[in-house]
């Protein structure tokens, strides 16, 4: 895979644009909330694009109108957190520990492969990918990115 030294907020103003056209037409609405102690990161531009554009689609075809997606990055304490949260209806227990599997879908087009192609390039970035989720109140996907591995 080819990395390169990235501002990972370059890539999120970049996606904007898509985000915000989508959300527009469902009627509803994103909030980006960055932390400017982010350092550039050690990153594929192309697969972390990709990875944002899957999480902010699932979490808008999710909600319901009115709903509200935020995007968020956080300097934790050994690396950037990039959190993607949306005021959907959650996902049960039993599916969250699923929603990782090639072809695991719950919608009628879905294909079940965005997930398990974020999980491959959180794996190719040495980094890591959750899920948070609590039925009837929302979904967040933490997507970790460790310092270690990339600023040596
Ligand atoms: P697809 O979007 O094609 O169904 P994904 O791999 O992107 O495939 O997602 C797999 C499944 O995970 C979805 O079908 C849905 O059931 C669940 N899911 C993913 N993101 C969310 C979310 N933000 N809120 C609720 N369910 C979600
Ligand atoms: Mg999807």
């Amino acid at each position: 895979v080819q990395m390169e030294l990235c501002d990972l907020h370059d890539i999120i103003r970049e996606l904007s644009p898509l985000l915000w056209a989508d959300a527009n037409l469902r009627g509803q609405s994103i909030e980006v909330k960055l932390d400017e102690a982010v350092p550039r990161l050690m990153l594929n531009p192309k697969e972390i694009k990709q990875l944002i554009l899957n999480l902010g689609r699932n979490g808008m075809e999710a909600m319901p109108e009115k709903g509200q997606l935020v995007l968020e990055t956080r300097c934790v304490a050994d690396g950037v957190a990039l959190y993607v949260r949306d005021t959907g209806p959650g996902i049960p227990p039993a599916q969250q520990e699923r929603l990782f599997e090639p072809f695991f879908t719950t919608k009628a087009q879905g294909t079940g492969l965005g997930l398990s192609l974020c999980l491959s390039i959180m794996e190719r970035h040495s980094g890591k990918i959750s899920v948070q989720s609590e039925e009837g109140k929302g979904t967040t996907f933490t997507v970790f990115f460790p310092f270690n591995e990339h600023l040596q």
